[in-house]
């Protein structure tokens, strides 16, 4: 079989999740893909961050809640 070429675009957690799962099929199942993954920003994680401070971390991100067809995007910040 031909090596198929997959190129997952975003290095959140969507195509990170994307990307490993497919190598980890391949891998698996000995399928000839090579999965290459592109990230804009120079680091990965998407909207997903951790801030350390001190002994503490943050962790950041957005939430969408939908409900009856209607999407409200909110700012969350939680503490761990
Ligand atoms: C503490 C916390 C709690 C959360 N709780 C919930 C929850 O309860 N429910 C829920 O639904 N969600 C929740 N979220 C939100 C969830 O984390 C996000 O929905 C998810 O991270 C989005 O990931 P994504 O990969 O789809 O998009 P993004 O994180 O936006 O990643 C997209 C990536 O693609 C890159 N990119 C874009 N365009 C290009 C391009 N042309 N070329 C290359 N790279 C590109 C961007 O730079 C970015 O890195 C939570 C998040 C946090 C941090």
């Amino acid at each position: 079989m031909d090596e198929k070429k997959v190129i997952v675009v975003g290095g959140g957690i969507t195509g990170l999740a994307t990307a490993y799962y497919l190598q980890k099929e391949a891998r698996e199942k000995q399928l000839p893909i090579k999965v290459k993954l592109i990230e804009a920003s120079d680091r990965l994680g998407g909207v997903i961050s951790t801030e350390k401070r001190d002994a503490l971390s943050l962790k950041e991100g957005r939430i969408l809640s939908c409900e009856k067809n209607e999407c409200d995007e909110i700012d969350r910040r939680s503490w761990p």
